[in-house]
């Protein structure tokens, strides 16, 4: 199979434009099928809400406090304060900078997009939020799947902080860095951590809700290696949080969300060694879906830590269907061709490849074979690149966290499922359901060692609905969002009711016990210590009580 169209985030595009065949399962996706979109009526409703306070507590936002309105002279004011740059609506940058990952949320118009050089910059913006009521957001890589990482206030935008270094055991990591340049400059020194697959995506907003990659089951969650932050919380205050200071803290930011606790401008971590990796995709016909989803979850979850497989069932408006795997080895290749002969249902087409580490995460995030620069969004923003060659792409997601395998009668209800895409869903359009085994190290740590409390998961599906071309809202989007509320009924018989809080769902009910279970408790008590005010506040915020 042709490496060029085996990563997810390839399989994502290809099945919104209606090309590529099942090699491409890797894994930049949001777990399915096919890539883009996002929810019709969820996109509306979604921007929506993430410029108002959430009905989900009774926080105050920082627009509620006693406060003199921000005039244009204060925005002028805070420009100047800034070492950084401030990017106001009229300034020619402000489109290319208030765009998230997402078209659908090209509606909202924040008041400014901070882009802080340094924490000392982030704390005079919150000073400025406060003073003048005005909204925060902090933002990442910007690929929140609610778009809560912009609405109408003030953006805190931490791209400048894209320092990558490395050395003794430990990088350090500017939180606006992209998983590419972290895998790239980390490469440098012969280290990785471990993370997911996206080039794009930002390290902190990954890592402040879990961090699931190709090398998980070996390494655990990004999370799971993460040593120590440096975050400026609501009051102003420069902290760092680790084992030794603020431990709650630190606690918290490992899987309690991002945008809750304060913004982070440098990560630190444990490295791993990025070793030489076996790779490659395994197709079956359409036919045996049933029968290769309870061979798969019998198998992946159970290997050997090196390995990492996501199982892909994907599917197109015009009837097309694709089911593959893609593999993942921190081994020889010989090693893995022996897992996958342990497969209870023979794949018809088995592909194996053996190349570096960084090259390997190339082939995983879709971007095999381009330079860094190409790797990124176009612009010339801090986090784009003028070279940047990856595209802005809508969807909607769901997701669950299954602890039990599905059985029979589960997995006919998920292919069932799937099958009414092509009825259902929106003309252009694609899906997919994509599972990540989980097990090895993540199931290794505590349910409440970390805010992480998903320690007991065979898998993690994603279901993904990719809007058509063009359709950031509409019918079209309704459409992608009523397959996806049936695919994820269809599995509530089967489901632990858990869901993976980095495919944020704008559209799920009782998310606060789905995202944190057990632990939810303690990060309302975390934040009720670090925000109390509830200056971080959007739709599925952590709690103040
Ligand atoms: C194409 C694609 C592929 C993906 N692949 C994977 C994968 O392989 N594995 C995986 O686990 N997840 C994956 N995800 C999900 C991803 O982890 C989440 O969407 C994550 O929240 C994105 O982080 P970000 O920084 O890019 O986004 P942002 O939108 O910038 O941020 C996400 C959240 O974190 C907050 N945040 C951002 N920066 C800061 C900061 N400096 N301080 C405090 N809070 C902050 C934001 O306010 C927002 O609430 C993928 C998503 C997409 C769109």
């Amino acid at each position: 199979m042709d490496e060029t169209i085996t990563s997810r985030r390839t399989v994502l595009r290809a099945g919104a434009a209606g090309a590529v065949a099942v090699a491409g399962l890797t894994a930049c996706s949001k777990g399915g099928g096919t890539g883009t979109t996002a929810a019709g009526s969820g996109t509306t409703a979604v921007a929506t809400a993430s410029t108002t306070s959430s009905s989900a507590s009774s926080a105050p936002s920082a627009s509620t406090a006693a406060t003199t309105p921000a005039r244009a002279a204060d925005w002028t004011a805070l420009a100047k304060d800034l070492d950084g740059l401030l990017i106001r609506p009229g300034d020619s940058r402000y489109d290319s900078a208030r765009h998230l990952f997402q078209p659908q949320y090209d509606s909202l118009q924040p008041s400014g997009v901070a882009y802080v050089a340094g924490a000392h910059d982030v704390a005079t913006c919150l000073a400025f939020a406060r003073r003048h009521g005005v909204p925060v957001a902090a933002r990442s890589g910007g690929h929140s799947y609610g778009g809560w990482s912009s609405g109408s206030g003030l953006v805190l935008d931490v791209g400048k902080l894209g320092s990558v270094s490395a050395s003794g055991g430990s990088a350090t990591v500017g939180a606006g860095a992209r998983l590419i340049d972290v895998y790239t400059g980390l490469a440098g020194r012969g280290v990785t951590i471990p993370a997911g697959s996206c080039p794009t995506v930002g390290v902190t907003g990954l890592t402040l809700g879990g961090g699931v990659g190709v090398t998980g089951r070996a390494y655990g969650l990004t999370c799971d290696n993460l040593s120590s932050a440096e975050v400026v919380t609501a009051d102003g205050q420069i902290r760092t949080a680790s084992a030794s200071s603020n431990p709650d803290l630190f606690w918290a930011l490992r899987g309690g969300g991002g945008g809750n606790f304060g913004v982070v401008t440098s990560l630190s971590f444990r490295t791993r060694p990025a070793a030489q990796c076996a790779y490659g995709f395994l197709s079956w016909p359409w036919s045996k879906a049933a029968a290769v989803i309870r061979a798969w979850q019998a198998w992946a979850p159970s290997a050997p830590d090196a390995l990492w497989a996501d199982l892909h069932l994907l599917v197109w408006a015009d009837g097309r269907t694709q089911l593959g795997t893609t593999v993942n080895y921190l081994g020889p290749q010989s090693e893995l061709s022996n897992q996958v002969d342990r497969l209870a249902v023979t794949p018809s087409s088995v592909s194996l490849h053996t190349r570096s580490y960084l090259e390997t995460m190339q082939v995983m995030g879709g971007v095999s074979g381009w330079s860094q620069a190409a790797s990124h969004l176009a612009g010339s923003l801090p986090g784009q690149n003028p070279s940047g060659r990856v595209t802005r792409e809508s969807y909607g997601a769901k997701s669950d966290v299954f602890t039990r395998p599905l059985s029979e009668a589960g997995a006919e209800a998920l292919v069932a499922a799937i099958n009414r895409y092509p009825r259902t869903g929106p003309a252009g359009g694609s899906a997919g359901v994509a599972f990540d085994a989980l097990g090895g190290a993540i199931n290794r740590v505590g349910a409440a060692d970390t805010a992480f409390v998903h320690r007991d998961g065979l898998f993690m599906a994603q279901y993904t609905a990719n809007y058509p071309d063009g359709v950031v809202g509409g019918n079209g989007a309704d459409r992608s969002w009523s397959w996806l509320t049936g695919v994820w009924s269809a599995m509530r018989p089967y489901s632990s009711g858990q869901a993976y809080q980095n495919y944020i769902d704008p559209h799920l009910t009782g998310w606060e016990q789905a995202y944190y279970g057990s632990n939810a408790a303690r990060l309302r008590s975390v934040k009720r210590t670090y925000d109390p005010g509830g200056m971080f506040h959007f739709p599925q915020s952590v709690p103040l009580g």
